[in-house]
């Protein structure tokens, strides 16, 4: 059962320095998409991507773990990477399999050392970005300066498209650049308002037309032709540029206030890539349902209700009941299930296709790293690393 067409899949994770906000940002969007319907707090350990208990207990997110949702007719496949230095191999793993990536950063301290050296990762694997500057409503929160560090210590132009109404604790919403609207949040209700101020919010528009026009030379053109840039042209230079990775589109909230996380959601579909906006994995393996199948096993996780074993489908279907061939160890192994874990519950499919990130059950020797695909089409994705122990939960 294929409900999403390839463009309209995402597969992103969530970049950050500990404690920027990852979690809550990861939790507050799986709220917000409905994928979850308990508010999950960090602190309490009930936060719902923290599903593994050493995790739990010690309130940082260690392993990952990929969540689906669904957000204006798109299927968001969340890939959880970890903030912390020392799980660095985990990001690089992550990374391996997720097509775009939201980058949270403290609107109190910006880039700090984690975020630049994860950053620094993601460069090399070509992952295209947005940038989220969360914690808005602390005191100290500077979106212009946090704006600075991003140029200074990340070396790309950022492309401011939302401001911040209200500052501290005084911090309401946001005015969106691109879409000119404005929205303000009480706790769970997000509110269309006025702009608050026309005149500064144009001069910005200005200004972000013009950094879009210098780093996008269809923008260029049309910004001298018309004298400024339509709405459909400024989302199409602004993805141009994410793809390009020449700068990076930055957004503003506080997750843990639910403020930004909607027009978050809009700007991870609007701007970061989908499956078949990225190179395909092999030059025989398209991005199609109909190729044959090859995906990469990038997490192993001996969850309670069974081994499971995540896997990014690069080409073709991967369907239930049938058999595929793990390169890894050279085995013949029987698909028992296909699940799309959401947060607190799975979805049983029938398959999964191209693009897709699943979880599936029966294939009991894959390794991370192992490429699974059609027995009569033997590939191998990458070279697989060393023996990954399988994590348990207690
Ligand atoms: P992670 O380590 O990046 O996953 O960060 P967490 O999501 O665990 O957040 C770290 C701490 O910052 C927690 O105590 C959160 O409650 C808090 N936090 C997260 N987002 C915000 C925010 O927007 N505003 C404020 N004031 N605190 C936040």
């Amino acid at each position: 059962m294929r409900t999403h067409h390839l463009s309209q899949t995402r597969n992103i994770g969530i970049l950050a320095h500990v404690d920027a906000g990852k979690t809550t940002t990861t939790e507050r969007i799986l709220f917000r998409t409905g994928a979850t319907y308990k508010q999950g707090e960090v602190h309490d350990g009930t936060t719902v991507t923290d599903f593994d208990a050493q995790e739990r207990k010690r309130g940082i997110t260690i392993f990952s773990a990929a969540v689906s949702c669904t957000w204006d007719g798109h299927r968001i496949n969340l890939i959880d990477t970890p903030g912390h230095v020392d799980f660095s191999a985990e990001v690089e793993r992550a990374l391996r399999v997720l097509d775009g990536a939201v980058a949270v950063f403290d609107g109190v301290a910006g880039v700090e050392p984690q975020s630049e050296s994860v950053w620094r990762q993601a460069d090399l694997r070509g992952v295209p970005r947005i940038a989220f500057v969360n914690k808005l409503d602390r005191s100290g929160a500077d979106l212009d300066a946090a704006v600075a560090s991003i140029r200074a210590r990340l070396h790309v132009t950022p492309l401011v498209v939302q401001l911040p109404i209200g500052a501290e604790e005084q911090f309401v919403g946001v005015v969106d650049l691109v879409t000119r609207r404005a929205y303000t949040w009480d706790e769970q209700t997000m509110t269309e308002v006025d702009v608050p101020d026309p005149a500064a919010l144009h001069a910005r528009r200005r200004l972000l037309e013009e950094a879009v026009a210098e780093l996008h030379a269809g923008a260029l053109e049309e910004f001298v032709a018309n004298d400024g840039l339509k709405d459909a042209t400024l989302r199409d230079a602004l993805r141009e540029v994410t793809n390009n990775r020449t700068g990076v589109v930055v957004l503003c909230g506080s997750a843990y206030k639910n403020r930004g996380i909607e027009p978050l959601l809009d700007a991870v579909v609007a701007y970061l890539p989908s499956p078949l906006d990225v190179p395909p994995v092999h030059p025989d393996r398209p991005a199609a349902p109909d190729a044959p199948f090859a995906g990469l096993v990038f997490k192993v996780h001996a969850a309670t209700t069974g081994r499971l074993t995540y896997v990014r489908v690069y080409s073709g279907t991967i369907t239930k009941g049938a058999t595929v061939l793990d390169t890894g160890t050279g085995r013949t192994e029987r698909v028992s299930r296909i699940l799309h874990v959401q947060a607190d519950r799975h979805t049983e499919l029938d398959d999964a296709a191209a693009g897709d990130i699943v979880a599936v059950v029966g294939v009991k020797h894959a390794k991370v790293g192992s490429t699974l695909c059609a027995p009569d089409a033997p590939l191998v994705l990458e070279a697989a690393g060393a023996a990954e122990p399988v994590v348990s939960v207690a």
